[in-house]
């Protein structure tokens, strides 16, 4: 089969012929239709996230056909079209039995990242590594929408869940114009949050983002962004920050921009500390919470949610497997708004 290979961290992707996969006992193959391109897999392909293996067949986000399957394998057969789940969990630890599999005790890494991955014409992984598409997602006709629903729209929605967005939330997205942050404005606005404001560094991406769900936008390279949130809110403060950067230039201003009863949630980011007041914390009942992709069932629900057309992926940028390279320069270069993806 053709695949897209990353050889070594920051190697530029190289197209190759590798044998076709076979499932052994408890595994299936898909025939891959697209496959998502986010950030998350470019920061292995610039070599910002370095893998345990080389060369690597990376992407998660996909939509494919399942054409052969292993011994023992009940839960897929051959035609189902399905995504993947990106996470290796083990499905018996404590986490994964309360319906938190990202907290895994056991965690055996990514799809991707650990296994091969989307970027082929074929992908093998565990059998319940695959989750259908619901009847009513056209993965045929959009694969590359259907796609991406199991990362750029569910991790969203788990967002909306874990800082419990009512409709009388105002709620700030930092990073909105990303491909995480364009689907959260419109996950936003599907929980009919009172009033969206999307801050990003890069004016260009502000008309997508009020297409997408955002009342307000601020540009965040002019500076003063936690003045500009509070100025926005008539002096009193957002009530759900949600920060796709999460390093200190944002965390912090996010968190001044908090008004009482405010949720702080991370995604992402540098790794380094951030300056929190507790006195804040205190005074006003701040919460702080980290949110990680979502959880099988938060999958699922968002694929039933894009099937019923209550929201939909947004994928800008198109293109065929042997022009990986060039789509992730663009990646590379934050020129792509929404989502990206191979379509194979
Ligand atoms: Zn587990």
């Amino acid at each position: 089969m053709k695949a897209v290979l990353l050889t070594g961290p920051g190697q530029p992707f190289q197209m190759a012929t590798v044998p076709d996969p076979t499932p052994g006992p408890g595994e299936a193959v898909a025939r891959v239709l697209a496959c998502g391109s986010g950030l998350t897999i470019h920061h292995a392909r610039a070599g910002r996230l370095k893998l345990s293996h080389y060369p690597r067949i990376i992407g998660h986000e996909i939509a494919a056909e399942i054409v052969a399957v292993g011994a023992g394998v009940t839960d897929v057969k051959m035609g189902d079209g399905v995504t993947a789940y990106f996470y290796f969990n083990c499905g018996h630890c404590h986490w994964c039995r309360i319906n938190r599999e990202t907290l895994c005790e056991n965690f055996g890494g990514y799809v991707g990242r650990e296994s091969d991955g989307g970027y082929a014409e074929y992908i093998k992984l565990p059998s319940r590594s695959f989750v259908k598409f619901p009847e009513g997602i056209d993965w045929r006709k959009n694969p590359a929408e259907a796609g991406v629903i199991t990362d750029a729209l569910a991790t969203p929605l788990k967002v909306i869940r874990r800082a419990r967005v009512t409709p009388h939330d105002t709620v700030v997205v930092f990073g909105a114009g990303g491909g995480l942050g364009i689907h959260m404005l419109k996950v936003a606005r599907w929980a009919r949050a009172k009033k969206i404001i999307a801050v990003d560094t890069s004016a260009a991406k502000f008309e997508t983002a009020v297409k997408c769900g955002a009342d307000i936008t601020i540009d965040a390279s002019a500076g003063r962004v936690a003045e500009q949130l509070l100025e926005a809110t008539g002096g009193k403060g957002v009530d759900v920050a949600i920060d796709f950067v999460s390093n200190a230039s944002t965390l912090e201003p996010a968190l001044a921009s908090l008004g009482k009863g405010g949720r702080l949630v991370t995604l992402g980011g540098s790794g380094k500390p951030f300056n929190a007041d507790p006195a804040k914390l205190l005074r006003d009942e701040i919460e702080i919470i980290g949110s990680r992709y979502a959880t099988r069932q938060e999958v699922m629900d968002t694929l039933e949610l894009v099937a019923r057309g209550e929201f939909s992926a947004l994928v800008t940028d198109k293109a065929p497997l042997e022009q990986a390279e060039a789509l992730h320069q663009r990646l590379e270069k934050e020129l792509i708004i929404g989502r990206a993806a191979l379509v194979i």
